[in-house]
């Protein structure tokens, strides 16, 4: 099984990442950093974020594994003390060429720029991507599937992913997703509302097959995110969004619901209502 670590660069990730190749040459698992078929991201969801950037070319051909050096992460979900646990279930996964290891897929955001800024014209994100005024109000068109739905003036626009529902989205009282309904939710981040400029106010779910156009209205200095990457956009015209066709796979050497994530990540306790430390 070919294997390549991502770690935050700390000094314990950056440690926990020697010993895992240590355990996984003794394992005879093979480190290839161009095309491996396991991904470990070794810090907390930033990493994860980096390391499903990276990867996305081969995203067809590779599952991705989180590790945590600090607190629970929503995608780094094994502890820095069951580094021999998780080689062990990899390598009795290679060795007794048992069906694959479960996995979890999950939805992306596919999004197109239109625009004449040197950026990249496509992105996927894992999270989510948000749209801001640099210099003040973000004056924006919205349509969705082709049709005229509000005039936005505000801070700016967030499109989360269902497993990006739990992140930024969370904050701006977006709700939870379950990573089984494949959407894009549209959450306002402090819009304008008076009189004389109206928005829904409410967070909105999409779903599979629908598209959301977010147009430009003025010229205007902008900020694109997406995911953990930043872009500053002068000359956007549109950025056009839905739920992407390829999806992103977990490994679960066992299981943990999205629903005990989420338990554990915001609550604090596990299953048996037990403080997690
Ligand atoms: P980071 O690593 O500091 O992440 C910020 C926080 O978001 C961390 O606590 C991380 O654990 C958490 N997080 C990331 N993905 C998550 C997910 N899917 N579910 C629950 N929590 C999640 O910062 P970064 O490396 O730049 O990460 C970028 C992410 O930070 C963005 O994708 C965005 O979701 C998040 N963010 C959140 C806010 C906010 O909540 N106000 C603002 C900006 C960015």
């Amino acid at each position: 099984m070919r294997y390549a670590v991502l770690h935050r660069g700390d000094e314990l990730s950056a440690s926990l990442t020697n010993r895992f190749h240590e355990l996984a040459a003794a394992h005879g698992l093979t480190r290839d950093e161009s095309h491996p078929e396991i991904v470990i991201s070794i810090g907390g969801d930033g990493t994860m974020l980096q390391a499903f950037h990276q990867y996305f070319p081969i995203l067809d051909s590779t599952s991705f594994v989180g590790i945590h050096t600090g607190h629970l992460g929503f995608f780094a979900d094994w502890k820095a003390d069951e580094l021999e646990l998780l080689v062990q279930y990899m390598a009795d996964n290679m060795q007794q060429e048992r069906v694959a290891p479960r996995t979890a897929k999950y939805p992306l955001i596919e999004l197109e720029i239109d625009g004449d800024d040197d950026i990249p014209k496509t992105f996927i994100a894992l999270n989510e991507f948000t749209l801001k005024g640099l210099d003040g109000t973000l004056v924006a068109q919205i349509d969705i599937n082709d049709q005229l739905f509000e005039m936005f003036r505000g801070d700016g626009i967030c499109v989360s992913t269902p497993s990006g529902s739990t992140a930024y989205n969370k904050s701006l009282g977006g709700a939870m997703v379950h990573p089984s309904i494949e959407s894009i939710q549209i959450a306002e981040i402090a819009s304008i509302n008076n009189r004389v400029y109206r928005t829904l106010g409410s967070p909105l779910i999409l779903p599979k097959h629908h598209s959301c156009n977010i147009f430009s209205r003025k010229k205007q200095r902008l900020l694109l995110t997406v995911d953990h990457l930043t872009f500053p956009v002068e000359n956007l015209r549109s950025i056009r969004c839905r739920v992407a066709s390829q999806k992103v796979t977990f490994v679960r050497y066992r299981p943990f619901p999205f629903w005990n994530r989420v338990r554990e990540a915001f609550l604090g306790y596990d299953e048996n209502g037990c403080q997690i430390t």
